[in-house]
């Protein structure tokens, strides 16, 4: 349950790539907010700045080419962008975790399970005894419901199952009890079962410790499943944001209308053709001027060419970026 403490503002952030054809902006002026024991949820196709914002709070952007030129991001009140490297390894992990769609890529196939999880807690937790990181250890195991753990911890990641693997890395990310779980397409490269599972078991264990979930997620069906609170992204720019109650209900933004009108329902008749969006995202070199939608967009008008849209309230803590709105009272 949320309560009104805020624990991270992002504002105005901005985040660059230098690439051979020149700086693209891959996030492009994103602010949002996320309180205590909230869980949000940032969707959009891929390429549409979700994991780059991620990648931003964590401050672990590719160097030399990931460059944030703009903008703040306050945990806890502090302002991480101006952290020394030091002060940032203390908070990342310790207190802002990420867990990645891919396990096999982030834990190291060499290492025992047990190893891997015992480093974690030699580095946050410096003089803790041998036999209390491994009593610390299984019982992570044990509560991300991983079967006989003390077996598990003698075995290499290749050993066990997608599904479980994913589960070691949720033990990974919450062994120092983290403030924030920052959860980047979890469940993607998992069968739908598995994928049940582990969403719910991310609920269940927030539930009990109330830190903050983010969900990077192409998929509407996990934000349904598991958010608050939504942030709809689109060619590195919010489109809308609402409560994920709101947002089904009464979607604003053409592209999020879009979004969930291309869902397969059981009710519509086979055969029956699905409502897609028209057009592809843009390339973020070759961006349209004005609205980034604009080109796919059924509602496109004149204005939509000249600037980008402002963020325009159009319900009780609704706002969406569209021209559609502009007789709305509140920008963001
Ligand atoms: Fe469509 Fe214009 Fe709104 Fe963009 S600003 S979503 S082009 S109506």
């Amino acid at each position: 349950m949320a309560n009104d403490k805020v624990i991270l503002q992002v504002e105005n952030l901005v985040t660059a790539f230098d690439t051979e054809e020149g700086r693209i902006r891959a996030v492009d002026d994103v602010s949002f907010e996320v309180k205590k024991g909230q869980t949000l949820g940032i969707v959009g196709e891929s390429g549409c700045g979700k994991s780059v914002t991620a990648l931003s709070v964590m401050r672990l952007l590719p160097k030399p080419t990931g460059i944030i030129e703009n903008g703040r991001i306050l945990f806890d009140g502090i302002d991480i962008l101006g952290l020394p490297a030091d002060r940032m390894h203390e908070i990342r992990g310790r207190r802002i975790s990420m867990v990645f769609q891919e396990p096999m890529t982030s834990l190291n196939p060499v290492h025992k399970i047990g190893k891997q999880l015992g480093e974690i807690f030699q580095l946050h937790f410096q003089g803790m005894a041998d036999q209390d990181i491994r009593d610390e250890s299984i019982a992570l195991l044990h509560k991300v419901g991983i079967p006989e753990p003390e077996l598990r911890m003698e075995e290499y990641p290749h050993q066990i199952s997608g599904g479980m693997r994913q589960r070691v890395m949720i033990a990974l990310a919450l062994a120092c009890k983290p403030d924030i779980l920052i959860a980047d397409e979890p469940t993607t490269a998992l069968d739908v079962t598995i994928q049940a599972q582990i969403l719910e078991l991310i609920k269940d264990l927030q539930r009990e410790s109330g830190m903050v979930v983010i969900f990077i997620t192409h998929d509407l069906g996990v934000i349904a499943e598991v958010c608050d609170d939504v942030v709809v992204m689109y060619a590195g720019k919010v489109a809308e944001t609402a409560s994920a109650f709101e947002l089904f209900k009464n979607p604003q933004h053409p592209y999020t209308q879009g979004l969930l009108n291309s869902i397969p329902r059981l009710e519509i008749p086979r055969k029956t053709k699905l409502n897609i969006i028209r057009g592809i995202v843009p390339s973020l070199y070759e961006l349209p001027s004005g609205c980034r939608f604009r080109n796919r967009c059924p509602h496109a008008m004149e204005i939509c060419a000249t600037e980008p849209p402002p963020l325009l309230s159009v319900g009780e803590d609704h706002y969406a970026s569209c021209y559609l709105y502009t007789g709305s009272q509140n920008n963001f």
